[in-house]
Order: structure tokens, then sequence, then C-alpha cells
């Protein structure tokens, strides 16, 4: 086993303990290929075709980014703006394969103008590497870009005026799989108004992207037990993208 790969499965590991998993069993491939199988992706009414043709296409990802950026400009748009110290616009990788969606950020990421920096992040960074993946191999961002304040749930209005932007940055990396973590972004994403236990377990199809949802990590910080389902989550985009340790 090489280094990078050995460096991946401790990853893994740990990931399993933290989720009270000890013992590992062989599982055949058949029987996984067939879990696969079995998920039916559902149509939403986000499926249709996120393009407005009228737009002119920016072929620069990082160009398309920046002008996205700028248009956001020191916003004032909605009452978030009031307690925020940095914009929280994404980070990572412009051609990742996978895109995490998060609410918006906490005063960590308030701090550093970076998504998922603090315990959650540290958690978020724990759950990509157990798949193997490292943060920079992944694009990251919220679906609010200012810090609602202490903490609360943005409201409706205010990710349906700052949302707009997460669309178009998902536009621009053309992920092949988004990670909605928890509530606020897969109600956003999908337009749909269910329960987490209702979205979960399913593929959407968004836009041209593949759609799951998951447990938000500040969460699973609080209900440790759930990050069995979360990890079972993760294993479909695995499974999906044909991820395996060590790649
Ligand atoms: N929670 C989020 O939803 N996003 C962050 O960036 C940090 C915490």
């Amino acid at each position: 086993m090489n280094a990078d790969t050995k460096k991946h499965l401790i990853a893994r590991v740990d990931y399993y303990r933290e989720m009270g998993i000890y013992d590992f069993y062989r599982q055949p491939v058949t029987e996984a290929a067939q879990m696969e199988e079995s998920i039916p992706v559902v149509a939403t009414r986000s499926s249709s075709p996120l393009f407005d043709s009228s737009l002119p296409v920016i072929q620069d990802k990082l160009s398309a980014l920046r002008a996205i950026s700028d248009d956001i400009g020191d916003c004032t748009r909605c009452r978030l703006h009031k307690g925020r110290k940095n914009i929280v616009f994404g980070v990572g990788n412009v051609n990742a394969d996978i895109m995490f969606v998060g609410e918006g950020p906490g005063a960590d990421e308030d701090e550093q103008g970076e998504p998922f920096v603090g315990r959650a992040g540290q958690l978020l960074n724990n759950m990509i590497a157990a798949m193997g993946l490292k943060r920079s191999d992944v694009y990251i961002a919220n679906v609010v870009k200012c810090r609602p304040p202490g903490n609360r749930t943005p409201e409706k209005d205010e990710c349906e005026t700052c949302g707009p932007f997460l669309l178009r940055q998902i536009e621009v990396i053309r992920p092949k799989v988004i990670v909605a973590l928890g509530a606020v972004a897969a109600k956003y994403l999908l337009a749909i108004n269910d329960s987490m236990a209702n979205l979960r377990g399913r593929w959407y199809d968004f836009k041209g992207s593949r759609l799951v949802v998951t447990y938000h990590p500040a969460y699973l910080l609080r209900d440790p037990r759930q990050k069995k389902e979360a990890w079972k989550d993760l294993q479909m985009v695995m499974k999906f993208l044909g991820l395996t340790v060590g790649k």
C-alpha cells in the first residue's frame, strides 16, 4: 500500500471510529452495485436548465467566479450585511466534481472570509478526508454569504436574495455532484419543503448535476449518532463517482 493510500485509509478509519464503528467486514462488490441501482433519480422543478442563454458565456471559470464576486460587491441587498465583517464567497477547486453547500457563515467564517473553517468545518474536513479526498479537491459555498446574527438560521427572504449568487457559482463550477448540507441548503436548492428524513437517501437531478442531501456538520456535532447516516449519503456519492481509498 503506498503512503497516499495509507493516509486516506487512516482518515477513513478515524471517521468510522468517530461514528462508533470499529468492526469491518468485506462486502461483495455485486451487493454494493445493486444498492446503487436501486436509488432512483428524482426530477425536481430545479431540473430545468439554469442557464439563461441571453447571458454571455464566460469560458474561464476563475474570471466567471470573479465576475460573480464583483456583482456581489459590498452588498447591502439584505439585512445580513449589517453585522458582517466579511462576505464569505466560497472556496476550493473550480473544476471540482463535488460541491458542498452549507447554509451560511458562522463567527469563524465571518472572521476569516472562508466557509466551514470553525468546528463544523473541521468535521466537514474529516468527512471529505474519509471520502479519500482533500478539502482542496472540492468546492465549498453557502446559500447566504453573510453571517446571520447569533448564527440564527437564514430567513427565507435572505436565502432568496443571496441564493442566486450560489446558483451562478454552481453554473460556473458545474460539479458532477452537489452535496446539500442540512435543510436550509436542501430546501433552497430543491425548492421542496420537506423533512430531512424524507429529503435524504435519494438522488435529485439539479440542472444537469446530481444532488444529494445530508446532515449539516453542525447538527452532526450535536448528534454524533447521525454520522453513520451521513456516511451512507457520502457513500452514495463515492459510488456514483467511482471514488475509492487512495484515489
Ligand atoms: N455552517 C455553514 O452552513 N456554513 C459555514 O460556512 C459554516 C458553518
